[in-house]
């Protein structure tokens, strides 16, 4: 089967040599020549893969390490085979991890598919599937006719044959059968678009959010600091195009989502029940502090929060030009609600001193009149 990738580099190798027709560019030669050789190269690994038989090593070289293994059957061709093992090291505890680092080693990401109880000596039986067999198949999804239209689709529903079951029994011992057959390349740039994130990936992109980025800031930031990370330029674009190291664009969009959810309490109702918690934890925190908060309900009831740090207490105390002069700054657009942001402030000769701080959610007069006298 041919991927994406290749029918796409295929299309631009044609172009390029529309282009230079009568008059050949020496470059684009040698560009279409290393094309050529690359897909030659990888159809006759293919054609070596699908005709020489399963070996015993390799195929426990794909195998998470920690286990003791002990194959019960095997027959097939490197590139598909029915594999059967049995292991004393898998239990109910760590099979999870297990088939993570399975994933890891044959880079493929398995879905749980089916589950079954107690029957023929195990007392569970767990189906895994690939990710490339999404569950609404249809004829109109058929990676073929798609990438005829358009060899520069992305196709993931491939309706992978690929299938793995883990069966625990009684006895302790676990018994794994694989049929490993792919309908997809597995060990491309374009195969590891396709994985799923990273744990340590969210968490790199949720410290950027919390750090005050948006999605887009985000993702400049993260592709920078991947980018200096790399040693060089090949295994920056190898890892650029692994989706479990680098998130793509709508996967940031989405994780910024999940983020204001958890954090914030989203874009409804819930945020206001998560903005009464972190004041009251603040106010715990900090029990020398002031704060008055209306929450929104509505035009005629805007939100005004009303905020004095202790820090803020003290200068009002220590500072007598704070009961003479002060200075307000306000700010607004920073968020997506455009919340209204006053910092009050007073002179000092070391500089402006804080006094307080109101967040309103609109500028009328009546608002900020009762912010300011809520401090
Ligand atoms: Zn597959």
């Amino acid at each position: 089967m041919m991927s994406s990738t290749q029918l796409s580099l295929q299309a631009k190798e044609a172009k390029h040599v529309g282009v230079a027709e009568g008059r050949p560019d020496p470059a684009r030669e040698s560009y279409a020549d290393l094309i050529r050789s690359s897909i030659e190269e990888m159809n006759d690994l293919k054609k070596l893969q699908d005709s020489s038989e399963v070996d015993e090593k390799a195929f426990l070289e794909t195998l998470p390490e920690d286990c003791r293994y002990k194959i019960t059957s095997l027959r097939g061709t490197s590139s598909g085979f029915d594999a059967s093992v049995e292991t004393p090291d898998l239990t109910t505890d760590n099979y999870n991890d297990w088939l993570l680092e399975y994933g890891a080693i044959t880079n493929t990401c398995l879905r749980k598919g089916t589950v079954k109880g107690e029957s023929s000596g195990f007392f569970l039986r767990t189906y895994y599937r690939c990710q490339h067999n999404t569950r609404q198949w249809s004829p109109s999804k058929d990676p073929q006719r798609r990438l005829g239209i358009d060899p520069t689709a992305r196709v993931k529903n491939t309706n992978c044959p690929f299938q793995l079951v883990m069966k625990i029994s009684k006895e302790n011992v676990t018994t794994i059968d694989i049929h490993s057959q792919h309908n997809h390349s597995v060990g491309t740039l374009e195969a590891s678009n396709f994985k799923d994130l990273s744990e340590e990936t969210i968490d790199k992109v949720y410290k950027l959010f919390e750090s005050g980025l948006t999605p887009s800031t985000a993702r400049q930031q993260f592709l920078s600091d991947l980018k200096s990370d790399c040693m060089d330029e090949i295994t920056f674009h190898r890892q650029k195009a692994d989706r479990s190291i680098m998130p793509r664009k709508r996967d940031f969009n989405y994780l910024y989502e999940q983020f204001g959810r958890e954090r914030y309490g989203g874009k409804d109702s819930q945020m206001f029940v998560k903005l009464k918690e972190r004041l009251d934890s603040y106010k715990e925190e900090n029990p020398e502090a002031s704060i008055k908060c209306q929450i929104y309900e509505g035009d005629s009831k805007p939100l005004i929060i009303a905020l004095v740090t202790p820090l803020m207490k003290r200068v009002r105390r220590e500072v007598p030009q704070s009961a003479e002069l002060v200075f307000v700054d306000a700010t607004s657009n920073t968020e997506e609600h455009n919340l209204k942001v006053f910092m009050l402030c007073t002179y000092h000769v070391a500089g402006a001193l804080p006094l307080g701080i109101v967040i309103t959610s609109d500028e009328k007069e009546s608002t900020l009149c009762e912010g300011f006298q809520a401090l």
